[in-house]
C-alpha cells in the first residue's frame, strides 16, 4: 500500500513549448475570449450553448463533431455563441472506469498519462486550428490546468468538486468564465460559496509554488440537477428554481451573476432526448421574466454525432457515441441549436 512515482511527468512549460499555441491562434482565442466575457458582463445580449459530447473520447470524431458545430455557428452567430464541451478528462462517481482521454488518450488501450496530457493539448489545438471555436473542459485536477490554461475559453467545475478549496482557488487565478455546478446533493449554497470563493483573490501553494490570485470576475453558477437520498434525480432548471437563484444571488452581492443550465445529469435523470424539452422549458422562462433573461446567460447540453451512448470494449465500436453520458445526436442537435436560436429573444 504505497503511490508508486513511476514517471516524471514534463512539467506545463515544458509541453507547451513542444505543442505551443501559435500567435495567430492565440489571437483568435482572445478575440473569442473578449467576446464571451462581454455575454457574462451584460454588455452583449447573445446567448451561449456549451455543446458537445460527456467526454471527448476519440479526436477523430471529435473533430468531425466540432467541424459541425463550426457550420452552425456561422448560421446562428448573430443570438449564439457556440462552445463546443471537449471534457478531456473525467470524473467517476465510484472512482471506476474511463477517466478521459487524459488517462487514455485511446479509449481501448491502457492508460498513458503523458501520452494523455499531448493528446489533450494537440486536440484543443487543432480544434482551435481547424475550426476557430475554442472550447469547454473540465478542470477536474487543479495541477493540471496549467496544460490547458492558454487554450480554454470556458471551465467548469464539476459536482463532485465545487466544495474542494483548492479548485476554488485555481479558478480564482483565471480570466475566462468558470462555471461552479450546484453539488450532487443540489445545495445552492455550496456553489455559491464556491463562486464566492472563486471571485476573491488569494495566496495558497500551487504547484510546489506560493501563488497569489487576483480573483475572476466571471465564475458563475452551473445548475444540473441533484439527487435525492434514494438516488432520485431531482431537476433544478424549473422556473421556480430560476426564481430562487436569482434571490439567491441578490443576497451575496457577487460581480457579474449569471447562470448556466445543464440539460443532461440529473436535470434530465440522464434521459438525454429530455434535453430538447428542458432547453424549451429554460428558454420559456427566461422569456417569461426579464430578470431571468439576464441571469440565464447559456444552456449546456450533451451532444454528439450518434444519440445515445455505448459500452466501451463490448462489441463494435460506433462511430461518434458516447461511451459515458447518454447524448442527443447530430440531427436532435443541430435541429435544437435552431429552436433555440429561434427562441432567444434580444433583451428590448
Ligand atoms: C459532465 O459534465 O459530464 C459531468 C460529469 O457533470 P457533473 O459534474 O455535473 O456530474
Ligand atoms: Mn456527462
Amino acid at each position: 500500500m504505497a503511490i508508486h512515482f513511476t514517471k516524471k511527468i514534463p512539467i506545463p512549460a515544458e509541453i507547451k513549448r513542444q505543442y505551443p499555441l501559435s500567435p495567430a491562434l492565440a489571437e483568435k482565442k482572445a478575440e473569442r475570449d473578449a467576446s464571451i466575457r462581454k455575454v457574462f458582463t451584460g454588455e452583449d445580449d447573445r446567448f451561449i450553448v456549451i455543446i458537445g459530447p460527456c467526454s471527448a473520447d476519440f479526436s477523430e470524431s471529435v473533430l468531425d463533431y466540432v467541424h459541425r458545430l463550426k457550420k452552425l455557428q456561422n448560421k446562428v452567430g448573430d443570438r449564439l455563441i457556440l462552445i463546443p464541451r471537449i471534457y478531456t478528462n473525467k470524473p467517476r462517481t465510484t472512482g471506476m472506469g474511463y477517466k478521459g482521454m487524459l488517462h487514455q488518450p485511446d479509449p481501448e488501450q491502457k492508460p498513458d498519462l503523458t501520452a494523455g496530457i499531448i493528446a489533450i493539448r494537440k486536440l484543443h489545438i487543432q480544434v482551435i486550428e481547424e475550426t476557430g471555436l475554442t472550447a469547454a473542459d473540465e478542470m477536474l485536477y487543479p495541477e493540471n490546468y496549467r496544460y490547458l490554461d492558454d487554450i480554454l475559453s470556458y471551465v467548469a467545475i464539476g459536482a463532485r468538486s465545487v466544495e474542494d478549496q483548492q479548485h476554488r482557488m485555481t479558478v480564482s487565478g483565471m480570466d475566462v468564465p468558470a462555471g461552479m455546478k450546484n453539488p450532487t446533493s443540489g445545495d445552492l449554497s455550496v456553489m455559491f460559496n464556491s463562486v464566492q470563493a472563486a471571485q476573491s483573490q488569494h495566496n495558497f501553494l500551487y504547484r510546489g509554488w506560493d501563488v497569489t490570485t487576483d480573483g475572476n470576475d466571471l465564475a458563475h453558477v452551473i445548475l444540473r440537477g441533484a439527487v435525492n437520498k434514494h438516488g432520485n434525480s431531482i431537476p433544478n432548471y424549473h422556473y421556480e428554481d430560476l426564481m430562487l437563484l436569482l434571490e439567491m444571488y441578490g443576497k451575496r452581492g457577487l460581480l457579474n451573476p449569471a447562470a448556466i443550465i445543464d440539460t443532461n445529469h440529473s436535470n434530465s435523470g440522464k434521459k438525454h432526448m429530455e434535453q430538447i424539452r428542458i432547453c424549451n422549458e429554460v428558454l420559456h422562462s427566461r422569456n417569461y421574466n426579464p430578470e431571468l433573461r439576464d441571469l440565464v446567460k447559456g444552456l449546456m447540453i450533451e451532444s454528439y454525432i450518434v444519440g445515445g451512448s455505448q459500452k466501451i470494449g463490448e462489441g463494435q465500436h460506433v462511430y461518434g457515441q458516447s461511451i459515458t453520458d447518454p447524448c442527443l445526436g447530430w440531427e436532435d442537435s443541430e435541429n435544437l441549436v435552431y429552436t433555440i436560436y429561434k427562441n432567444v429573444r434580444p433583451i428590448a
